[in-house]
């Protein structure tokens, strides 16, 4: 029987993959999210003819609405109107492509409304992972990661038991700038900085992976949703981008998931889990990949990393904090305000003015100190 699925973000990268995997394995898609763009809202909506759309921006909804007037799709409004049609829809599963801590509402609503969440919006658990997780375990909601390294260290974990795990390793392609020195990296520039050596994504999450805030956020995502502290968690550059990340077991082995980098793939597996489907996705043909390398991530280069370890071990609203001032300061980078070296001086420097972050124990305190770090961040950056 054809699945179900809601698509939130439907209009982004992720979203837009998560589509080509519905056309190719023939979901249906009952209800999508997007944030501005209604003219490609307004295309997805005449394909997939869902029971509703929903525009976080509420110029954009009204815009949506007049577009599809002459259909039966519903158009909804903002946050709330995300979340209302996450607990209307009959997906079985939700895919959370939203960019941003915007993703968190409806990463609640999607737990709450019982259905399955694939989640690429790691920001949900960056910014509230403690109370995402613990809501999930209450009422034994799937949580399936779509991130790729996530999505590989799932895999990896059906080898053996949460007891037996001895660290995961987290692989990382290193970004445009990787082998560059601090000094190096002071002068480059916006169009460098979007040119990631082997996944295309969004703008946002590729200067992040430039700067291995990226890899940072992962690190705190793994954490959460794998219940394995950092400590335990490792970074390893890997510039080709195959070995999507890994688990090692106390008994020395290391399993691990390989394959083209194609979020396609992870989208799919979220979906279909536990069973395995054929993919249109190419095929990893190992000889003409050759060999493989790894190598330790430059830490004083690009600082972002250690923080995230360091926000994560400080807890309350101090990974929220991060990624506020991360959000900030990556759109001024795209919006040529600031310079890339700047980005980890905007988030460095607003973390350490939120000391008391760390006292924060509810979601509404969180969200709070999130609004402050935002500008507070901004302040900086005039
Ligand atoms: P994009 O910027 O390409 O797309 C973001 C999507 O979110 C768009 O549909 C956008 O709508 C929507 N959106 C933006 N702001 C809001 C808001 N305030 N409320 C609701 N919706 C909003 O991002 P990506 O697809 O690259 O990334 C999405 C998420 O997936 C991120 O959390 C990222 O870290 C994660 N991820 C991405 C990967 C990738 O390959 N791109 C890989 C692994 C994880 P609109 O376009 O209409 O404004």
């Amino acid at each position: 029987m054809s699945k179900t699925i809601a698509v939130l973000g439907a209009t982004g990268s992720v979203g837009s993959q998560a589509l080509d995997v519905a056309r190719a394995r023939g979901y249906k898609i009952d209800f999508i999210s997007a944030g501005r763009n209604s003219a490609l809202a307004e295309r997805i909506a005449r394909e997939f003819r869902p029971m509703a759309v929903a525009m976080a921006d509420i110029r954009a909804a009204n815009e949506l609405k007049f577009r599809l007037r002459d259909t039966q799709v519903k158009v909804l409004a903002a946050t709330n109107g995300i979340c209302d049609g996450i607990r209307e829809s009959r997906a079985e599963t939700v895919v959370n492509a939203i960019l941003g801590s915007a993703g968190l509402y409806p990463t609640i609503a999607t737990i709450e409304s019982g259905k399955r969440l694939a989640l690429a919006n790691k920001e949900s658990l960056v910014v509230a992972g403690r109370q995402v997780m613990s809501l999930a375990e209450k009422l034994g909601a799937q949580i399936i990661p779509v991130d790729s390294e996530h999505s590989a260290i799932f895999q990896s974990l059906r080898a053996g038991k949460p007891s037996e795990i001895k660290r995961l390793i987290l692989t990382a392609s290193g970004g445009p700038f990787y082998g560059m020195s601090r000094a190096e990296l002071e002068g480059l520039t916006l169009r460098e900085t979007l040119a990631h050596p082997t996944w295309k994504m969004g703008k946002k999450i590729t200067v992040d992976s430039a700067t291995l805030m990226n890899k940072g956020f992962e690190i705190i995502e793994a954490a959460h949703l794998f219940s394995v502290s950092p400590d335990k968690i490792d970074v390893i550059i890997h510039r080709e981008s195959i070995l999507h990340s890994a688990v090692e077991y106390v008994d020395n082995s290391m399993i691990g998931e390989f394959s083209l980098p194609d979020m396609r793939m992870c989208v799919q597996y979220a979906v279909d889990y536990p069973d395995r489907c054929e993919s249109a996705s190419e095929p990893l043909d190992l000889f003409s990949l050759g060999r493989m390398t790894f190598a330790k991530p430059d830490t004083a280069a690009f600082p972002l990393l250690d923080m995230a370890k360091r926000a994560f071990f400080a807890g309350g609203a101090c990974p929220a904090v991060l990624n506020a001032a991360d959000e900030v300061a990556v759109d001024a980078f795209l919006n040529e305000k600031i310079r890339f070296a700047d980005i980890p001086k905007v988030v460095i420097g607003t973390y350490e003015m939120m000391g008391g972050a760390r006292f924060a124990t509810t979601l509404e305190d969180i969200l709070a100190l999130d609004k402050e770090a935002r500008k507070i961040a901004l302040s900086y950056i005039k």
